[in-house]
This record gives C-alpha cells, sequence and structure tokens, in this order.
C-alpha cells in the first residue's frame, strides 16, 4: 500500500487523523496534513481507506 498526500487541496479538517491516528497528522501552525507513515502495514488499510474516503478534499489517494 502505498499514500499519497495533495497538501495543497487539504484544508486541515482533520477526518484522516481521527480515522487514522497512526498514519496521518496535522501540522500545529495550520492544520495541514502531515503523512506519518506513507507505506503502512496491511493491517492499518481499513482505517487509511476510510480517512481518504471520508476527507472531504479528497486529498488522500490510497495505491493498494
Ligand atoms: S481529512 Fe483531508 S482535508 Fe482534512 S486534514 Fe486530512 S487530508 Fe486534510
Amino acid at each position: 500500500m502505498k499514500i499519497l498526500i495533495d497538501e495543497g487541496k487539504c484544508v486541515g479538517a482533520g477526518t484522516c487523523v481521527l480515522a487514522a491516528a497512526d498514519v496521518f497528522d496535522q501540522r500545529d501552525e495550520d492544520g495541514i496534513v502531515v503523512l506519518l507513515d506513507a507505506d503502512p502495514p496491511h493491517t492499518s488499510l481499513p482505517q487509511v481507506r476510510d480517512a481518504a474516503a471520508r476527507c472531504p478534499a479528497l486529498a488522500i489517494e490510497v495505491v493498494e
């Protein structure tokens, strides 16, 4: 699994962090997403998929 994020699209909603806190974080200064793990274990796939599906800005792409 590979995760791609588009910081330019991110609106700092934080939904991804709530869905998968091991993989996503947000910058303190502006709330923009920070990718903690671009290639997480497959056990994280459901949470990562959920994060991508719920991101209001469609800023997360999951490549399996
Ligand atoms: S859910 Fe989407 S818009 Fe919100 S912080 Fe994560 S990547 Fe950014």
